[in-house]
């Protein structure tokens, strides 16, 4: 997705309004005729993932794959980002803050036991675009988190979850945008 000079008020009053709210910064594409879903860019800094970089770049790609109405890119050095990926010693875990902030924790415990750090990352971020757990759940929900059991290395969402975070983000099928719980959402 092509992200162009940011033109017109009104987009730019969306971006000082995300920016206060979010506190952190946002940008965004604005709307053209071929492309009637502006994505909204998120950042992400994946600096702290260790090992786990890779899978959190893939997690990220799968998400710029599956809906238009989102695009995570890294974040630029000393950039501050929307969402921040650490690795730890825990269980995976996303602390959203507002719909497309927050920090994620691929935590080792579940690479550990042998959940697939792709999915696992994929899932985290799903948090932070505003999905909730849907436990427990087959293999092809990416909501349905470690309950589809190690075996399950799906990390798309289905096509529920890219219709939901679609509609988080003011897609076509756009509802009220979600509130967001903030806190930890473990796993
Ligand atoms: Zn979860």
């Amino acid at each position: 997705m092509h992200v162009r000079t940011l033109t017109g008020g009104l987009v730019a009053a969306c971006l000082v309004t995300l920016s206060l709210t979010g506190g952190q910064a946002v940008a965004a594409a604005p709307q053209t005729a071929d492309a009637p879903l502006a994505a909204r860019v998120l950042t992400y800094d994946a600096a702290g993932s260790a090992e786990f970089r890779s899978a959190v770049d893939r997690g990220a790609a799968i998400w710029n794959e599956s809906v238009d109405a989102v695009e995570l890119r890294p974040a630029a050095a000393g950039q501050r980002a929307n969402i921040r990926v650490l690795a730890d010693n825990g269980w995976p875990r996303a602390l959203p803050t507002t719909l497309g902030n927050g920090t994620v924790y691929i935590g080792r415990q579940a690479v550990d036991q042998g959940y697939n750090t792709i999915r696992i990352s994929a899932h985290e971020i799903g948090h932070i675009l505003g999905l909730p757990d849907r436990k427990p759940g087959p293999c092809s929900s990416l909501m349905s988190g470690s309950t589809a059991g190690i075996a399950c290395t799906n990390p798309y969402p289905n096509t529920a979850e890219k219709a939901e975070v679609e509609g988080n983000f003011g897609g076509a099928l756009a509802g009220p945008a979600p509130a967001v719980r903030a806190g930890v959402i473990v796993d």
